[in-house]
C-alpha cells in the first residue's frame, strides 16, 4: 500500500547491552529498592493518552514504591526511539517503559527491526485496555458514520489524517480505516496525538482515530464531531456513541492494550517489587476511577503478571505481523 521513510533509526548497542545485563543484578541494592525516584518513559507527547495513562499510574504506584515515578516523554518514529532507549538502559529497576500495542507491531512495521519486544525487555505487566475514537474536525461536512463513508470515498486524499507516526496506534487505526473503506488519506504525522488533537481542534487536519482517554472531554465539549468508537460493542463511558461497525465498517475493532517493561537483565526481585505496585495501583480507588471514567478498562488479573504480559504481547506479535506485511507498510 504505501512506502514510508522513517528517520534512519540507531542500531542497538550490542556490547553495552550486554555488559549492563551483566553489571545490572549486582548494581541493585535489593533489599531496599527503591532509593531513589524511578524513571517511566512514555514513548509519546506529554498529555496524550498514553501520557494520561502513564501519570495516574505512576501516582498511585509511588503510594506502594514510597518513590516518586518522573514520567519522561521520549518521542519520535512512532513509539519505536522510546523502546530503543529503555532496551538500552542499564536494568538496575530505575527506568522502566510504558508502550501500548506498538510493542507488538513494530518488528512488522520495519524492514530492519531495531529491537526486539520479546528478547530485548524484562516484562512487569499489564494495564488497562482503551478503546479508540473516530473523530472528525467540528466544521467537517459528514454528520455520522454513513455519511463519513461517502465523504471519504468521494475526497479519498483530499482528507488529512492526522496520527502519532509509524508503530503508533492512531496509525494503525487509520491503516485499517483506509483499507475497510478502500480509500487513501494524506497522512499527517505528529510526536504524539496530543499535538494531534490540537491540530484537529484547530482545523489543520480532517481526520483522527484516537483513545477515549484524550477525546473523552473534548467529545463532552462537542468540539469534534464523533463518527464512532472502534469497539465490537458500545462503551460505557459513551453509551450513545454508535460503534464503526454499527455505522457500516463490519467486524472494525481497535483495542489499545499497555503494558509495563524494563530492560532485560533486570533483577527478579526488583520486578516483583514493581509488579506488587503496579497490581495495588490497579485497585487504587483513585487510578480505577479516573480510568473509567476515560473509558479504560482495567485487566485482568492474570494479565497483570510478567507472564500475562509476555504471553499476551506473543500473541499480539502473531496476530499483526501477516496484516501489516499483507497491507505492506513499512519504515527503513
Ligand atoms: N494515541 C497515540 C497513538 O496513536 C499515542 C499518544 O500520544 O499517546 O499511539
Amino acid at each position: 500500500m504505501t512506502l514510508i521513510s522513517s528517520r534512519a533509526l540507531p542500531r542497538l548497542a550490542g556490547p553495552l547491552l550486554a555488559l549492563a545485563c551483566l553489571t545490572g543484578g549486582s548494581a541493585v541494592a535489593q533489599g531496599n529498592y527503591p532509593t531513589h525516584a524511578i524513571s517511566l518513559v512514555v514513548p509519546f507527547s506529554a498529555g496524550g493518552p498514553t501520557d494520561v495513562v502513564a501519570r495516574s499510574l505512576g501516582a498511585a504506584m509511588a503510594k506502594t514504591l514510597g518513590q516518586s515515578i518522573i514520567i519522561e516523554n521520549r518521542t519520535g518514529a512512532g513509539g519505536t526511539l522510546a523502546a530503543m532507549h529503555v532496551a538500552r538502559a542499564a536494568p538496575d529497576g530505575y527506568t522502566f517503559l510504558i508502550h501500548h500495542n506498538g510493542m507488538a507491531t513494530a518488528p512488522a512495521l520495519y524492514r530492519k527491526p531495531p529491537f526486539n519486544p520479546l528478547t530485548d525487555f524484562s516484562y512487569v505487566g499489564q494495564v488497562a485496555d482503551v478503546p479508540m475514537t473516530l473523530l472528525g474536525r467540528k466544521d467537517l461536512p459528514p454528520g455520522n458514520m454513513a455519511e463519513f463513508i461517502q465523504y471519504a470515498r468521494a475526497n479519498g486524499n483530499k482528507i488529512n489524517l492526522a496520527n502519532a507516526g509509524l508503530g503508533a496506534v492512531s496509525q494503525l487505526c487509520g491503516m485499517l480505516l483506509q483499507e475497510s473503506l478502500g480509500v487513501q488519506f494524506t497522512t499527517v504525522p505528529y510526536a504524539g496525538t496530543a499535538p494531534a488533537l490540537t491540530a484537529l481542534l484547530g482545523g489543520q487536519v480532517d481526520v483522527l482515530c484516537d483513545q477515549t482517554t484524550q477525546t473523552i472531554p473534548h467529545i463532552k465539549g462537542q468540539r469534534v464531531k464523533l463518527y464512532g468508537v472502534t469497539t465490537l460493542d458500545r462503551i460505557k463511558a459513551l453509551p450513545d456513541a454508535p460503534t464503526l461497525q454499527e455505522g457500516g465498517l463490519k467486524g472494525f475493532e481497535v483495542k489499545v492494550w499497555h503494558g509495563v517493561y524494563a530492560p532485560k537483565g533486570t533483577p527478579p526481585e526488583v520486578i516483583a517489587k514493581f509488579n506488587e505496585a503496579l497490581r495495588a495501583a490497579l485497585k487504587d480507588p483513585a487510578f480505577t476511577q479516573k480510568m473509567a471514567e476515560l473509558g479504560a478498562e482495567i485487566v485482568p488479573e492474570a494479565k497483570q503478571t510478567p507472564e500475562g504480559l509476555r504471553t499476551w504481547l506473543q500473541s499480539e506479535v502473531d496476530k499483526w505481523g501477516p496484516i501489516i506485511r499483507k497491507a505492506g507498510v513499512y519504515a527503513d
